[in-house]
């Protein structure tokens, strides 16, 4: 299996430090609003590298990190009057819901940063001994100059930034490319102690520490959108290799931005859609899809014709899904079993997600995959309940289990209500029938049986409905 590694720039062949075991961090949400679905994209693509790991075998520890401390979690307080923690309780509850939606898998471990400031003071003591940080007056901040290896992420040379004026002047600081550790409690914020008096984190920090108390270094697999290339990802391995001397990370994975009109979707541009409105217009199957589509490094412009057009590709897999249950259904259970060949249709699904996770073209082969099962079931009428399993679960495992683009769970209990509904409206038809031609001691039973089985039916001037009770 091979991965593209921002940090060399070339694709590399997947060797995890420990055997059969991942480490997988993913750098989670600022909890101070609903998040959007450029966001939501990045978290999806986790979602689905991690969902491929366990399809091949491994044992994946998965963590996100919620920063649920930050400037504009502060802001948004003020704002509304109430505290830091409240406005972050509020949006991890959101972040909940709203992941669950999409339909991406429990995540266990989603340490909130405020959990783990002991671990955060414990690195920064580590830099300050080292001499790498410095106190300003209560304010901790790193010293880039001073690791030698500041820019080997991403690829920027200290010299030119630091003439690139891009970087806030702040006098205290000895060169503007440095940045806070720690950050000096002031009026109407929350603080922490600490032995450089009240205070909080920095942001970059708090990954540094939660990363190696969840995981261990060195962590296999790094995630999180191209903006945190720069400086954030740079800034952690600034602070962990310089304060541990363990390689930080062996794999760096980046997410391309989802765009509206090539211009990245952010909050601050202001030109974005939360997750939550999407998943109520387009189902989650279709938002994964449409992200699934592409590969996820490169840019994706998000539109309405595109997510249409996810939509319209998923009615093929639902469709075919549909003829294999009528098949199902009418099997005479003495049915051939037709030849054809599901170990090359899991290898070809295989190698396109071996290869750097190409998640186009493993779609392109689960549509092959329909496109020949097709075949099959219109030359070959009855065909054997275990040929019909076999695809089916070809499907489960791909589709499903691993891009999540079908919900054969979901739409099994969806078929299984429908039909619990209309056989309740048949015995409804039946007891009016009933007391239509007086028999009233049927149409009595009929409504004493339904009773028993928590069925309560509710006679209206018009209609008779029901409810079903727990
Ligand atoms: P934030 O809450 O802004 O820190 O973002 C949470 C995650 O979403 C991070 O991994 C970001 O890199 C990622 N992200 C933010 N905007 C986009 C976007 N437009 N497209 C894809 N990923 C994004
Ligand atoms: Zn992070």
């Amino acid at each position: 299996m091979k991965i593209y590694n921002t940090f060399s720039k070339s694709k590399e062949e997947f060797i995890p430090t420990k055997k059969g075991e991942v480490t997988f961090y993913m750098c989670g949400p600022t909890v101070y609003d609903y998040f959007h679905i450029g966001n939501s994209r990045s978290f999806i693509m986790a979602d689905i590298i991690r969902r491929y790991l366990e399809y091949k075998g491994f044992l994946v520890k998965f963590v996100m990190n919620l920063t649920d401390v930050d400037d504009k979690i502060i802001k948004k307080a003020i704002q509304e009057n109430t505290s830091f923690a409240n406005v972050s309780q509020k949006y991890i509850n959101a972040f909940l819901e709203d992941i669950k939606k999409l339909k991406i898998k429990e995540i266990e471990n989603l340490p909130k940063a405020t959990d783990s400031i002991p671990e955060m003071v414990h690195l920064i003591e580590n830099l300050i001994k080292k001499e790498i940080a410095y106190n300003v007056d209560g304010d901790i901040f790193y010293d880039v100059l001073k690791f030698k290896d500041y820019g080997k992420l991403s690829g920027k040379k200290i010299d030119e930034l630091e003439a690139g004026s891009r970087v806030e002047i702040d006098e205290k600081k000895k060169s503007p490319l440095d940045f806070a550790l720690w950050k000096k409690a002031k009026e109407n914020e929350p603080f922490w102690a600490s032995p450089w008096g009240d205070g909080r984190p920095g942001w970059h920090i708090e990954c540094s520490a939660m990363s190696a108390k969840y995981l261990g270094l060195p962590i296999d697999i790094h995630a999180g959108g191209n903006d945190l290339i720069f400086p954030h990802h740079e800034n952690e391995i600034a602070q962990s290799e310089a304060a541990t001397n363990t390689k930080f990370v062996k794999y760096w994975i980046h997410f391309g931005f989802l765009n509206i009109q090539n211009e990245k979707m952010s909050k601050s541009l202001g030109n974005f859609f939360t997750a939550r409105e999407v998943v109520v217009k387009y189902s989650a199957e279709t938002i994964r899809m449409f992200f699934a589509q592409s590969h996820y490094s490169g840019p994706l412009n998000f539109c309405e014709d595109l997510l249409s057009a996810a939509s319209k590709g998923l009615e093929k897999l639902t469709n075919f899904s549909d003829r294999l249950k009528t098949f199902e259904q009418n099997t005479t259970g003495i049915g051939i079993t037709p030849e054809f060949d599901f170990k090359n249709y899991y290898s070809a699904f295989e190698n396109a997600m071996d290869d750097d996770f190409n998640s186009p073209q493993a779609v392109a082969v689960i549509f092959d995959f329909i496109r020949d099962v097709n075949k099959v079931l219109t030359d070959v009428q009855d065909v054997s309940v275990s040929f019909l399993n076999e695809a089916k679960m070809f499907l489960e495992r791909t589709a499903q289990n691993v891009l999540g683009i079908v919900d054969f769970s979901s739409s099994q209990k969806q078929y299984d209500d429908k039909l619990q509904n209309d056989l309740i409206e048949l015995l409804i038809d039946f007891r009016i029938k009933a007391k239509q031609q007086k028999n009233y001691t049927l149409a009595d039973e009929i409504r004493e049986s339904l009773n028993k089985l928590g069925i309560v039916l509710q006679d209206q001037k018009e209609k008779t409905t029901f409810k079903i009770m727990n």
